[in-house]
């Protein structure tokens, strides 16, 4: 067991972790990451990316967020194999306990753990992701120019991701497994008045079919609610929208989050309640939940971040009326 000590502590490795090192490396701050379950992110569960900006070929997730990380430890940044299982936000300097029982101790804290998409959890999902199974329709609807395509969900992400995928796909099928959708009144107005979308009400996929090596996703297995008759759905894409989970569990009670479980910042920017700590990426963002804006995001908790310590260390030599001031 050992104690870790930096000025800029950051839990999560996915984009916005990671911009956060790299512009927190370049002040000086010699950040510390604590990388999680899932190195690197999100990214690293998917295959083509073709929206991060800087690459006009088509890159993959888990390439990117190697370049990434390397950059980052390339400018000072300490990459820690550890889980942090509980916080104490009582500084500066704020405290996180690792898995391994390390402490890490950081003048202020960078919180960049993500919301993982949920899914269905039902067979050939999870060897079909990337090759006809996505969770966002932003990223991944583009390779879906001219099929066809199913959304499963009745939410708003789920209407809002079938209305979207019309700008690709002339044949998109909304999949329910109640009769009626949840999603606000005016989205399911401009859904049913939408000549490319159709919905199917009370259905349960029950199974992605298709091979994963060769051709990907070729069909859905459904299950009808009310009957229980079986059917199939001939796709090219099925995209699961049926919500997201913020990775928020550590700081319940601690920092406040919104029904949806997203930690809440101040508008436009990265604070949370508590100064010194900071919150980016898709924790924080239920609305674009993209690598870039987590980037960007992640940028500005650095930024902000250097502020703070640099108003700490002020204060800490005695010139309050500098901290004052700012
Ligand atoms: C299948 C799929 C495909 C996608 N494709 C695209 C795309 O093409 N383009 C695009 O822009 N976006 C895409 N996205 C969305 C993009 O991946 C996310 O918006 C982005 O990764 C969010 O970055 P983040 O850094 O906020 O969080 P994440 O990438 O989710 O990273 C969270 C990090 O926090 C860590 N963590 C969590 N809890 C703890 C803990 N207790 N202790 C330590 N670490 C912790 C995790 O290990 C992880 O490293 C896709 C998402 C999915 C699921």
């Amino acid at each position: 067991m050992a104690t870790h000590t930096t000025r800029m502590l950051i839990i999560g490795s996915g984009p916005a972790g990671l911009s956060a090192a790299i512009y927190g490396a370049r002040a000086m701050m010699k950040p510390i990451v604590v990388q999680g379950l899932q190195p690197g992110g999100q990214l690293t569960i998917t295959t083509d990316v073709e929206n991060y900006p800087g690459f006009k070929d088509v890159i993959q997730g888990p390439w990117l967020m190697q370049e990434m990380q390397a950059q980052a430890e390339h400018v000072g940044t300490r990459m820690m194999w550890d889980t942090i299982v509980e916080v104490d936000l009582s500084g500066p300097p704020f405290r996180a306990i690792g898995d391994s029982g390390d402490v890490y101790e950081g003048d202020t804290l960078v919180i960049a753990t993500g919301a993982q998409a949920k899914w269905l959890g039902v067979p050939g999902e999870m060897e079909l992701g990337g090759k006809g199974v996505s969770a966002c329709a932003t990223c991944d609807g583009f390779f879906y120019r001219g099929k066809k395509v199913a959304v499963i969900g009745g939410g708003n992400t789920a209407v809002e991701e079938a209305l979207y995928l019309t700008n690709h796909s002339d044949d998109v099928t909304l999949i329910h497994r109640r009769d009626s959708l949840r999603a606000e009144r005016i989205l399911q107005d401009r859904l049913f008045a939408h000549p490319k979308i159709t919905v199917l009400w009370n259905k349960a996929v029950e199974r992605f079919a298709g091979d994963p090596l060769a051709g990907g996703l070729t069909h859905l297995e459904l299950r009808d609610t009310v009957t229980g008759e079986a059917s199939d759905l001939n796709c090219d894409g099925a995209f699961v929208a049926i919500g997201h989970a913020p990775a928020t569990e550590l700081f319940k009670g601690k920092l406040p989050t919104d029904d949806g479980g997203y930690l809440i910042v101040e508008p436009g920017t990265p604070k949370t309640a508590i100064p010194g700590v900071f919150a980016c990426g898709d924790v924080m963002d239920h609305t674009y939940r993209q690598a870039v804006t987590a980037a960007g995001t992640g940028c500005m908790a650095a930024l902000d971040a250097e502020r703070f310590v640099s108003g700490l260390s002020i204060a800490l030599d005695g010139h309050a009326e500098a901290v004052a001031a700012e």
